[in-house]
């Protein structure tokens, strides 16, 4: 398969040399030329990894620059396991009624669905490094808002031939989130806190990417950067599995008969988990609506209903932090799909985004976005009501990512009056942001210790916290960084033993 820019601005090229990039050097996404398609009624009788295998392979099956099928089987093989994944079934789907679904994609090693992407992306980019004839050490470069630190140092931990270097804000994650980054072992692996918000981080990291003198001289020393945030093709891809997944396992449990249509709510924060969704659904999986919901950081429901991107605004720490974020990158990707390719639109919005803080569409792709895309948000007190109602009302526990999702269908099925059956992807175990919940259902806001808060939430839910997240209360802290936004290029030079005095 082929890749191309949102912008216009580079050759055509193959899977492994899109994973290796992460993004398009002079700004841009990768994006695959042709969407292959897939008969989903011939995908009912497949197993997680077979239906892995053959959703991936069309995106990276290929000679030279591409995979072999041997290849694309033994990822898959390495990592949906059940060392990796504590449920067989790697994305299992809890039916709650009979048209409501929690498709749960939080059963890896870091308890968020960031996990499914990122324990098979190592693999690929790894064999990427290796096909391209790099001699180059890479050098992973996220910024996270939370979780996609924690899956992508899981991932790439004592990962041979790369060095992960994660940035967070350092007061916007939760305290389950920060334990779990700054115990990370592994010899290659870097936590960085910075004074700012996730915006400031994915702005530092995305300038470093586009910096041609500082990769030039990183070069030069031996290293190569990329990308493991969703800007990465390779974060993306894996994700349209469980999509899949999800509408063959309501067709198994007669939620809905095969080829009738289904809906899809996700937790949005950067697009990337819900623009899988979208691909899925161009791909041939009947899905009707995608509902994208927001948090309070609405930019993006707002866009969907307005057809105006407008980033300025107040930023908000909400309870839901991984979806705290006012630039959306995925949105790009979406944006240059449904105006059927047109780069030249897609410089002149994100021109306007960078000059202006905002862009507007013109009304045809703004009814186009309209009629594919359901958008609305939780307020923070809607979703701590959300996560009490639910549990009440079904004895099931969710987080407060989960619960704007489910909030947001509510407010959907009450305005549209479409009942049409619908999963909700639940991003993250109600365990890893456990004060919130166990706030959200007793009202008891007294506790401060976070193991005491877990077990507690165990004991209410008749069940046994993550083993991975109990294991915290011992873990030393190994990582120390703090930093400004500006400083980013001088800490990696003294994490990689590079002076960088000359450049910054
Ligand atoms: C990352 C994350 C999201 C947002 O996903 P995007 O792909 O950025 O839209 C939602 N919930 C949780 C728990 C996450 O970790």
């Amino acid at each position: 398969m082929q890749y191309i820019s949102t912008r216009g601005n580079s050759p055509a090229i193959e899977s492994a040399q899109a994973i290796m990039l992460g993004m398009v050097p002079r700004g841009g996404l990768f994006i695959p030329e042709n969407l292959p398609t897939l008969a989903t009624e011939e995908l009912l009788g497949l197993n997680y990894q077979e239906l892995a295998f053959a959703v991936l392979l069309p995106f990276f099956g290929g000679k030279n620059k591409n995979y072999s099928e041997e290849e694309i089987k033994s990822f898959i093989a390495a990592v949906y396991t059940s060392e990796k994944f504590d449920d067989p079934q790697i994305t299992p789907l809890t039916l709650l009624d009979e048209k409501t679904a929690a498709l749960e994609l939080w059963h890896g090693p870091t308890a968020a669905f960031k996990d499914v992407a990122l324990q098979i992306m190592p693999y690929f980019l790894k064999a990427a490094a290796k096909k391209l004839g790099s001699r180059k050490e890479t050098v992973i470069l996220v910024a996270t808002s939370g979780d996609t630190g924690k899956a992508a140092l899981e991932g790439f931990k004592d990962v041979e031939g790369a060095k992960i270097i994660v940035f967070y804000p350092k007061d916007g994650v939760s305290k389950m989130q920060e334990l779990q980054m700054l115990s990370t072992t592994g010899k290659n692996t870097s936590v960085v806190g910075v004074e700012g918000n996730f915006d400031d981080c994915q702005n530092m990291v995305k300038e470093i990417f586009s910096d041609d003198d500082f990769n030039t001289l990183m070069s030069f020393k031996g290293f190569q950067f990329s990308s493991a945030n969703s800007i990465n093709w390779g974060r993306l891809a894996p994700q349209i599995v469980y999509y899949f997944r999800a509408y063959l396992e309501m067709v198994r449990k007669n939620v809905v008969k095969m080829g009738d249509v289904a809906n899809a709510v996700v937790p949005t924060g950067n697009f990337g988990n819900i623009l899988a969704g979208f691909y899925a659904k161009k791909m041939g999986l009947p899905i009707q609506t995608l509902i994208c919901a927001s948090n309070q950081n609405h930019v993006l429901s707002d866009f969907i209903q307005t057809g105006v991107y407008d980033r300025k605004r107040k930023f908000f720490k909400t309870s839901s932090p991984s979806m705290d974020i006012l630039i959306s990158s995925n949105l790009e990707r979406l944006l240059f799909e449904i105006t059927k390719h047109n780069a030249f639109k897609i410089n002149r919005w994100y021109e306007d985004l960078f000059q202006k803080g905002e862009f507007k569409l013109d009304d045809n792709t703004k009814n186009t976005l309209k009629n594919l895309i359901y958008g609305d948000f939780a307020s923070e007190s809607e979703t701590r009501i959300e996560i009490k109602r639910v549990f009440e009302k079904y004895r099931y526990l969710i987080d407060p990512h989960t619960a704007v999702g489910f909030f947001v269908l509510e407010k959907y099925r009450a305005q549209t009056e479409d009942e049409a059956p619908a999963f909700v992807c639940a991003t993250a175990s109600p365990y890893k942001f456990n004060q919130a919940v166990y706030q959200a259902i007793t009202g008891d806001d007294s506790l401060k210790d976070e193991f005491i808060i877990l077990e507690k939430l165990a004991a209410l839910n008749n069940g046994k916290p993550p083993a991975s997240l109990m294991g915290l209360k011992e873990a030393p802290i190994l990582h120390k960084r703090v930093i400004n936004k500006r400083e980013g290029r001088k800490v990696i030079g003294e994490i990689l033993g590079i002076s960088i005095g000359a450049v910054n």
